[in-house]
């Protein structure tokens, strides 16, 4: 299925994420599934979470222990392939990279989009934060339904009530 259509089945993302036990606390989520030749995520990482073991093309692993949830990561990915996830009672957090515009304002609610570009529900915007580093990458703070957990993956402004 990724091969073909670049859509990960539920276990492979499943594979990426940790219990929900842990998600009590903010964690990054590495969905990099190809094996290519870059490694921002493990040197950006101040505690050094990320790690890619013997060859650089290898895919990255996260040592959820260590991860802090600070979100420097998401910034650094030049694939925009890593996001940080909180479980709260019954909603889910995600901070997501988005790199389009219009920019989401907080407050708003947008519609939560799945892997397969589909609309899901609604999505809460909770915060926008930019790095002065990537200044083209936005990290938006996004509460959407615990339901949606391995389904969500990114917003799309609303274009209709
Ligand atoms: S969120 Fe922060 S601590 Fe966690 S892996 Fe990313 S850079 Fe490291
Ligand atoms: S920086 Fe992003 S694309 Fe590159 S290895 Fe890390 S997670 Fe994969």
């Amino acid at each position: 299925m990724l091969s073909k259509t670049g859509i990960p089945i539920l276990a492979q993302i499943c594979s990426k994420f940790p219990s929900e036990s842990v998600l009590i606390h903010p964690k990054a989520i590495i969905e990099c599934y190809e094996e290519i030749p870059c490694n921002p995520c493990t040197t950006s990482c101040p505690t050094k979470a990320i790690t890619i073991n013997g060859n650089m093309n290898h895919c990255p692993e996260i040592d959820f222990s260590k991860c802090v949830g600070c979100g420097i990561c998401v910034f650094s990915c030049p694939g925009l392939a890593i996001m940080i996830v909180e479980v709260k009672d019954n909603k889910a957090i995600f901070k997501i990279p988005y790199e389009m515009l219009p920019l989401p304002q907080k407050g708003e609610v947008w519609d939560a989009i799945n892997r397969q570009g589909q609309i899901i529900g609604p999505a809460l915007i909770e915060k926008v934060s930019h790095s002065p580093v990537h200044n083209k990458t936005r990290l938006i703070q996004v509460q959407v339904d615990k339901a949606l957990l391995y389904d969500f993956i990114t917003i799309k402004e609303k274009t209709y009530e």
